[in-house]
């Protein structure tokens, strides 16, 4: 039986570290990379008879974020214990939300096919992180690092509403651009501070009941999401196909074998015996508290594409590939108040900025160049100082060596030959070494024209000034 008659069901549970100078429940600094155990305190050390404080800028940063996703906000909430044993976990709890999270009820749209689809939000609610175990050798154990305990957490439940891979991937992409929109997380996937446990299941077309899931945690790239979901659902169909069942288990995705292995960690013992945590007040919010914070939202990526298909009178495909990052949309907004193009900065957007941040498995917020150095490269072409295909050449030198492009064109000797001697030289030099194009040309094959402007290019190595090289080849074919 075919993978037809099987119907995908994913939810994602999604982790967003919080970009708040200092930790959820101290003041030490929540900043990556750090030397190991550096950024740590007798409080998220868990040394015995230290007290936590709710850091109040993580309940604004999850309470925008709920805003943003149009959640309902609890007026009246509190932080609750999860109970488990882990080295990176020293108090042997992890302070989270239970019964109580400050968000509930929301939705984010997305796009597919058959048009615009909500997948809702079961929740958003705040916690600490715990800290990293290092596997790497140290003469047969594992090191602990703390300084990521404590990195305050907002957890974004979906209800079970994505149907396949490219549904999960567009919900994703969607979600961490309205958290970058509202600044509240940098979402740097590389560096863990978007991550997602997927859990995937599927059923007989027509089925009502959902199918037994698999969940596989701390999810931190597109492209394995992708694999994965399509791994296992086409493993999770030959099971029943075979006539087996599905276990409801956690499951580990090995990007290098390319498929799901079973997981035993603490995930194994369920029963996290919540409470409330005894040391920590309970958080109510006013209306006054819940306006300001409503009020003080930036404008999101829905209405900034509605504008720019307005004012800018980009395609919907572009406006939707330009605003679903908030850097891409900075770049472009930011570049054409200087260079007033906003034709030519979304090409360079669309095509070859897309092109090689594809390529190089960048994400725009590593875009190492800013909207000035880009309008920069466009004025250039439009003042006829380069063409636009050694534009291409500088665009990639600004990838891999930043610099302004006017530096770039310097060192590299790029300016365009605009120069109508030197034009004509070359194109007198073409003429002689391609009489048969000449004639063609003659004969009334107009392509030929196009041909010789070509090898005239080749002959300048791309830097002939193209709408001079067409106007004297047709004078000189003239004659
Ligand atoms: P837990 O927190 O123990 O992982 P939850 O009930 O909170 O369990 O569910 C977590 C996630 O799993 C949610 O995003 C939910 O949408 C998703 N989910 C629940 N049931 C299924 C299912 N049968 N198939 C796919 N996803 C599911
Ligand atoms: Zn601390
Ligand atoms: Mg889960």
């Amino acid at each position: 039986m075919s993978r037809d008659n099987y119907e995908v069901i994913i939810g994602l549970e999604v982790h967003a570290e919080l970009s708040t100078k200092t930790k959820i429940f101290c003041s030490c600094p929540t900043e990556f990379g750090a030397a190991p155990n550096t950024h740590v305190c007798p409080i998220c050390m868990a040394m015995p008879g230290t007290l936590p404080v709710l850091n109040e800028k993580v309940v604004e940063y999850a309470v925008k974020a709920g805003l943003a996703t149009n959640c309902e906000i609890s007026r009246d909430s509190k932080n609750d214990r999860k109970n488990y044993f882990y080295p990176d976990l020293p108090k042997a709890y992890q302070i989270s939300q239970f019964d109580k999270p400050l968000c509930e009820h929301g939705y984010v749209e997305i796009d597919t096919d058959e048009g615009k689809k909500k997948i809702r939000l079961t929740r958003i609610h705040i916690e600490e992180d715990a800290g990293k175990l290092n596997h790497d050798d140290f003469g047969g154990g594992s090191l602990v690092d703390l300084n990521r305990a404590g990195v305050p957490l907002i957890e974004i439940v979906s209800e079970p509403d994505i149907r396949s891979s490219e549904e999960a991937e567009n919900y994703l992409r969607k979600l961490k651009s309205i958290l970058e929109y509202i600044e509240v997380s940098d979402c740097k996937m590389q560096e863990g501070s978007l991550r997602a446990d997927v859990n995937v299941s599927v059923r007989k077309k027509g089925d009502t009941k959902l199918g037994t899931r698999t969940e596989m945690k701390n999810m931190n790239s597109f492209k394995s999401i992708t694999r994965a979901i399509e791994y296992e659902v086409d493993r999770q169909i030959d099971v029943l196909e075979d006539g087996g069942i599905i276990e409801q288990e956690t499951l580990r995705w090995d990007d290098v074998s390319g498929k799901t292995f079973p997981m035993r960690d603490k995930e194994d013992a369920q029963d996290y015996r919540y409470f409330p945590d005894p040391d920590l007040v309970a958080i109510k919010l006013s209306e006054e508290y819940i306006e300001n914070i409503k009020k003080s939202l930036p404008e999101l990526p829905e209405s900034r594409k509605q504008r720019y298909l307005e004012e800018y009178k980009l395609s919907e495909k572009d406006a939707n590939i330009i605003t679903s990052s908030k850097y891409l949309s900075d770049l472009f907004e930011g570049a054409i108040k200087i260079c007033n193009n906003p034709k030519a900065v979304n090409n360079w957007i669309i095509s070859d900025i897309s092109r090689i941040l594809n390529e190089t498995e960048m994400e725009p917020i590593e875009i190492p160049f800013d909207s000035k150095q880009l309008a920069k490269l466009v004025m250039l072409i439009d003042k006829g100082t380069i063409s636009s295909s050694i534009a291409k050449k500088v665009l990639v030198e600004m990838f891999e060596h930043p610099r302004d492009p006017e530096d770039i064109i310097d060192e590299k000797g790029w300016v365009q030959i605009s120069d109508e001697g030197a034009i004509k030289d070359v194109v007198l030099k073409v003429l002689e070494a391609n009489p048969q194009s000449v004639a063609d040309y003659k004969g009334g094959k107009d392509k030929a024209l196009g041909y010789l402007v070509g090898q005239a290019m080749k002959e300048t190595r791309g830097k002939a000034n193209p709408q001079m090289l067409n106007k004297m080849f047709l004078e000189e074919l003239k004659k």
